[in-house]
This record gives structure tokens, C-alpha cells and sequence, in this order.
């Protein structure tokens, strides 16, 4: 689970990293007092799981209360990258004489943790990365280990940190390890004019495995950002948003990934991903149906079931019977391979839905369902 700014903030407060004073609203009248609070002139940044809020004017200075009232009545309820702002963090102002760039990532493949640093903070480090290379340093960091002050030292001496940056550093590896977070990045982590350094801006991720001692979070707000995944979670169905317009229903989450990509492969971009598991019931299909037809930048839903244990005549009864609860609004694409093949096309044959068709391969479906979507 990715925490908004102002608890990651928290957190690196809580393990002795200095942040501005900063406090949180969702309403513009009350970020006048918060800045009269802060000694008026504040940072109003928008609460968004998201980067690059600065460019997309989610991160404004407000010279006084009333400037910070009216740009935080900007700022809330605007649209950053498909995240919409409901909360604004106010901070007081820092007169920044340089930027830095540090975070800690799970190298899940090599069984360890990266280190990532770079004396060129403040713009997204993937550009930096990318145009200049030698400017991000990346070293290894054995989690039995961990960042001592000595290895500590090695990174910043690698990103040409300033050594006051050390002490950040350990305290950061902190973090990551006390509160179970598998991502902490800083960026920037400044100088300040008056010398100290300061985390900025902060991202980190929690590790969902270990939510259940994690729970100062979760009882804040629901790990699902999104209504309809939340409303899937509660069905205990596994639903993710995305944002292209094919509706995707499969079982397993290998063949529903793979659904992903033979769907773009077709020219149209799948708008979620529902995986319905090993029993595809007719109140798991019924379920899922209903999810994927409430969400309105869907325009065709494309259903690619391979038949095991459960066999393709129980998910197309699954299918007709979830016909009857549920108003389907939009065409559906069928593709039915595996155990009882021939029975489940013949079911759903027999019901002549007309927004129902059949295919026989995962590849023609994927057509017929981008051709519909693109169509609609
Ligand atoms: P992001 O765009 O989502 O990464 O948001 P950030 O919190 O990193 O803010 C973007 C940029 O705004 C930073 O890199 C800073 O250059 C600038 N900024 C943020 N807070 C302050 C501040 O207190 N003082 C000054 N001078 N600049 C700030
Ligand atoms: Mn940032």
C-alpha cells in the first residue's frame, strides 16, 4: 500500500528526519487558519498517490492565509493524473540551496535492497537516470546488514552527497525496516540556507504482507483508492482499474495477464483486470459483471476462461445466470478453451444473448473485443 505525502512525512519524523511543520486539510476555509497557524506564507500541496504533482500544479507557495484559502480551493478537487485531490497538506515554506534525490527499493529478483541516490533531486529521477546516468548512484544493500553509518557514507560518497547527509541516511534505512515498507524515497531531500537537511517530499510503500501490524494505516482510509475496487475487495473478488476501455474477466491471474497484453497487442487498451480465481460461480460471475459493467470507460467486456477444475459449462451457466441479475448494458465477448469446451459454447449458444458473442481462440476474441470497443 503507497502512503499519501503527509504520512510518509509522519513517519520520517517519527524515525528523527527533519520535515517542514506541516499540517492537513480537506477544506480551503481551514487552510487559511493552518497557514495563520505556520506564520502565513506556506507550500499548499495536493494529497495524491502520484508523482510529478509540482508540474501539474498540484504544489503551489501562498504568500498569506488568504492566498493559501484560495489556492487551496484550486488545488482541492482537481484532477492529477486520474487522482482526484481531496486533501491538501500545508507546509511552511523552505529556502532550498540544494536538491538530493535518495530512496531504498526491494530488488526483488536479486533478494536484497537497492539503494538509489543522486545529487540532481527535485525532477523525476527516471529523467536524470535516463540523460545522465553517472549522476544516480545505485548500491546494494544486504537487508541482514542493513545502512550502517559506514555503508551510509559509501552511498552518499557515491551520489556526492553532502556528509550531513549520513545521519539521514541510517535514519531512512530506519524506516524502511520499523515500518515494513518495501519502497522509501525522498525526493528532494534538501539544504537548506541555513544549513540542515531536510525530507522534502516523501513516498513510501508499505508491505501489504505485513498489514496486520500495520493497522495505525489502514483504519485512516481503505488500502483501494478506487470505489469500484474497493466494492470488488468487499466481494472478495480480485479487481484492479486500469485505464483503457475493454472490460477483462479471466481465471487465474497468469492467463488474465496475458489477456492484458494480447488485448493491447489488438490496438485497444484493457480497462481493469478481473481475475475470478479457480470457482468461477454464477455469484462470481454475477459479481464481477456487475463491477465491470458500473464502470462507465468500459465499452466492451471480453471474458477469456480456460476450463480446469472448473469446467467451461459451470462458468457458462455461470454467465447465463448472471444474464438474469444483471442488466448487461455493454457487448460481451466470450472465449471458452478447456476442460468442456463444447458444452459451455453450446449453453451459451442456446441463451442467444444478443450482446453475447463467442469465439473460439483467445487472439479472435481479443480482436472482436477491440474492434467493439474502438467501435464504441
Ligand atoms: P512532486 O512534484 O509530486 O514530486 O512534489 P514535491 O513535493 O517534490 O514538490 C515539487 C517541487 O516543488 C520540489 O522539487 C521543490 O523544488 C518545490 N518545493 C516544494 N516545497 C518547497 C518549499 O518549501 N520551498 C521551495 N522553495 N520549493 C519547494
Ligand atoms: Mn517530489
Amino acid at each position: 500500500m503507497d502512503l499519501y505525502e503527509h504520512q510518509a512525512r509522519q513517519l520520517f519524523e517519527d524515525h528523527g528526519i527533519l520535515v517542514p511543520r506541516a499540517e492537513v486539510t480537506d477544506s480551503s476555509k481551514e487552510a487559511r487558519e493552518i497557514a495563520r497557524r505556520l506564520g502565513g506564507r506556506v507550500v499548499v500541496k495536493a494529497q495524491v498517490k502520484t508523482g510529478g504533482r509540482g508540474k501539474a500544479g498540484g504544489v503551489k507557495l501562498a504568500a498569506d492565509p488568504a492566498a493559501a484559502e484560495l489556492t487551496a480551493r484550486q488545488i482541492l478537487g482537481m484532477d492529477i493524473k486520474g487522482h482526484t485531490v481531496g486533501t491538501v497538506m500545508l507546509a511552511q515554506p523552505v529556502d532550498i540551496e540544494a536538491e538530493f534525490y535518495v530512496s531504498y527499493v526491494l530488488d526483488r529478483a536479486a533478494g536484497r535492497f537497492l539503494a538509489i541516490a543522486s545529487a540532481e533531486g527535485g525532477m523525476e529521477i527516471e529523467e536524470v537516470a535516463a540523460t545522465r546516468p553517472d549522476a544516480v548512484a545505485r548500491i546494494p544493500v544486504d537487508p541482514a546488514e542493513g545502512v550502517t553509518s559506514a555503508k551510509a557514507a559509501q552511498i552518499a560518497d557515491a551520489a556526492r552527497l553532502p556528509a550531513q547527509t549520513v545521519d539521514v541516511l541510517v535514519r531512512l534505512w530506519d524506516v524502511l525496516i520499523r515500518e515494513d515498507a518495501v519502497l522509501v524515497e525522498v525526493n528532494p531531500l534538501v539544504r537548506t540556507a541555513q544549513g540542515q537537511i531536510l525530507a522534502l517530499d516523501g513516498k513510501v510503500t508499505l508491505d501489504d504482507n505485513a498489514q496486520f501490524r500495520q493497522a495505525r494505516w489502514g483504519e485512516q482510509e481503505s488500502a483501494h483508492d478506487d470505489p469500484l475496487e474497493a466494492a470488488a475487495a468487499e466481494k472478495g473478488l480480485n479487481y484492479v482499474k486500469l485505464d483503457g476501455e475493454v472490460g477483462i474477466i479471466g481465471n487465474g491471474a497468469g492467463l488474465v495477464m496475458s489477456t492484458l497484453d494480447v488485448v493491447a497487442g489488438c490496438g485497444a487498451r484493457p480497462a481493469n483486470f478481473l481475475d475470478i480465481g479457480g470457482g468461477a460461480s454464477a455469484q462470481i460471475m454475477a459479481d464481477g459483471l456487475s463491477v465491470i459493467l458500473s464502470d462507465p470507460s468500459v465499452k466492451s467486456v471480453f471474458v477469456n476462461v480456460f476450463g480446469g477444475i472448473t469446467t467451461c459449462d459451470a462458468v457458462a451457466d455461470g454467465i447465463v445466470q448472471a444474464l438474469e441479475t444483471v442488466q448487461l448494458t455493454k457487448p460481451l465477448v466470450v472465449r471458452l478453451d478447456g476442460n468442456n469446451a463444447a458444452r459451455g459454447r453450446a449453453i451459451l449458444d442456446d441463451r442467444a444473448h444478443p450482446l453475447v458473442q463467442q469465439a473460439t481462440t483467445m487472439d479472435g476474441a481479443a480482436h472482436r473485443a477491440a474492434e467493439l470497443a474502438n467501435a464504441g
